[in-house]
């Protein structure tokens, strides 16, 4: 149908999108923030334990 479909990540640290370039390679830190962990959602805490 011509449309392509575009990959892209979202930071879980600063909610920065941006377009995968090579869908094969995760990126290592977020272009905007920097973080390593830009993938790992934060953990969620138990409230009250
Ligand atoms: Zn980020």
């Amino acid at each position: 149908m011509g449309i392509a479909k575009i990959e892209c990540y979202v930071c879980e640290r600063c909610n920065h999108k941006w377009i995968a370039r090579n869908k094969k390679e995760k990126p290592k830190v977020c272009p905007k923030c920097k973080s390593p962990y830009w993938d790992t959602p934060r953990r969620i805490k138990k409230i009250g334990g």
